[in-house]
């Protein structure tokens, strides 16, 4: 059940999607580009900076409420969502860990959208071995100099800030870096399988001159505290996106098997159809009963949100490239063509299965941490019977 004030920022989303990037949101994919002036009308109505509070340019939105953008915003375009998604990263960074100084000049600019930010983590040559990246800084003077190259940073081509993962020696840190620092070039990504207009680039760092103001948090805390945080907000967003994802599909495949007619009846009379069509109606209630119960541990700041998170992108993730593919199955050819968006939806939902941590990183996420809860289970029984588990 959502609250009055839920219901209102769930239907400022949906009004925003409908009018903005639904119709569009095909056509950008096509062009391989999302018009600056769509993110700038959401920073217009303060889209961009949802849960930040409204004394620091955002709209002070609760949890749930975000999560219910970023369904909207995945139901309209994945593109959209991954933009979305990596400029709030960023700003949860700053919001979390930045010092006075960062919030005073990043903060509000990155809540309002006057700033679009974009979270670089991944290199040519490491992706889920985050803990290896190579690009480093060096102490220089009174700041730094930063050397190293990020590959697959989606807005990477047009952002105006970096939240950069890097390190000094070894130890990890976080460093926000501006599009206009010297050395830094970017390299539009194309020929991508999905999330076609996010705007992916490969960004190279040449020995770029850095401020001590550039480093957030402190060093060492680069990955167990910034990148972590920001990293399980992504996973939050990507849970609701293929939630929007989910429930766009779902709701094209019901509606062309009732108009589709075969065999003198319209498609939906066959039961093997509507056995594909009840797994994509379960699948949808399910990862929204994830979603929520996720959205409730986060706003209430439980230690488990972060677990529970990563469960609901796990199973969001994979449902929703299930859920497609029953919608491109139900569709027969039309579901192959550009014409329907359930087509687009399909290469976009199984990239949801990659970014934020590839599926098999969750599941060892999932497995070891989960698997703490049921051991404290286990010791308890234990303790309180006198036997063993399955004894
Ligand atoms: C569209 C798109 C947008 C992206 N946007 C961003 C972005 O904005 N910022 C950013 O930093 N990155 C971004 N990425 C990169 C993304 O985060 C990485 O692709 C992801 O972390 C996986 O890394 P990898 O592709 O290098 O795969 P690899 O790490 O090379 O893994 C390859 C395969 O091996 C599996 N694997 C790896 N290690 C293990 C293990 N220990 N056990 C079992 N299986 C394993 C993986 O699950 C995967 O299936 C984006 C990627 C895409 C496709």
């Amino acid at each position: 059940m959502l609250t009055t004030e839920q219901r209102q920022n769930r239907e400022t989303a949906v009004r925003f999607m409908q009018a903005h990037a639904v119709p569009q949101a095909t056509a950008w994919d096509e062009q391989g580009e999302i018009p600056r002036a769509i993110l700038t009308r959401m920073a217009d109505q303060g889209l961009l900076g949802t849960f930040i509070g409204t004394g620091q340019g955002g709209r002070g939105w609760d949890a749930l409420s975000f999560g219910l953008l970023c369904e909207q915003t995945g139901a309209a375009s994945a593109s959209l969502l991954s933009i979305l998604t990596v400029h709030s990263m960023t700003l949860q960074a700053v919001a979390q860990w930045g010092t006075p100084e960062q919030k005073q000049r990043w903060l509000q600019s990155l809540a309002t959208g006057k700033t679009l930010a974009a979270f670089a983590l991944t290199e040519p040559d490491i992706g889920s071995d985050a803990s290896n990246i190579t690009t480093r800084i060096e102490p220089e003077g009174t700041g730094y100099r930063l050397t190293g190259r990020k590959k697959w940073i989606s807005f990477g081509r047009h952002a105006d800030v970096f939240l950069v993962m890097a390190r000094q020696d070894k130890l990890p840190v976080a460093l926000l870096v501006p599009r206009d620092t010297p050395g830094l070039t970017v390299a539009p990504m194309t020929g991508l399988l999905g999330f076609r207009s996010a705007g992916l680039a490969e960004i190279t760092f040449d020995n770029c001159p850095l401020p001590a103001a550039a480093l957030v948090g402190r060093i060492g805390g680069g990955f167990s505290h910034v990148a972590s945080a920001s990293l399980d907000l992504g996973r939050f967003c990507v849970a609701f996106g293929c939630l929007g994802i989910i429930e766009a599909c779902t709701l094209d495949a019901v509606v062309y098997a009732r108009r589709r007619r075969q065999f003198g009846v319209p498609i939906f009379q066959h039961e093997l159809i509507l056995e594909l069509i009840a797994d994509m109606i379960t699948g949808a209630k399910s990862v929204r009963q994830l979603c929520y119960h996720a959205a409730a541990l986060r706003q209430a700041a439980e230690p488990e949100s972060i677990l529970e998170t990563t469960v609901a992108k796990y199973a969001a993730s994979r449902t929703a490239a299930r859920v497609a593919g029953n919608a491109v199955q139900v569709h027969g050819a039309m579901g192959c063509s550009s014409q329907t968006r359930v087509e687009r939806m399909f290469r976009d939902a199984r990239i949801c299965e990659i970014i934020e941590g590839s599926n098999q990183m969750q599941q060892l996420m999932i497995a070891r941490n989960g698997a703490a809860e049921y051991l404290r289970e286990a010791r308890r029984l234990e303790k309180g019977t006198g036997d063993g588990v399955g004894a």
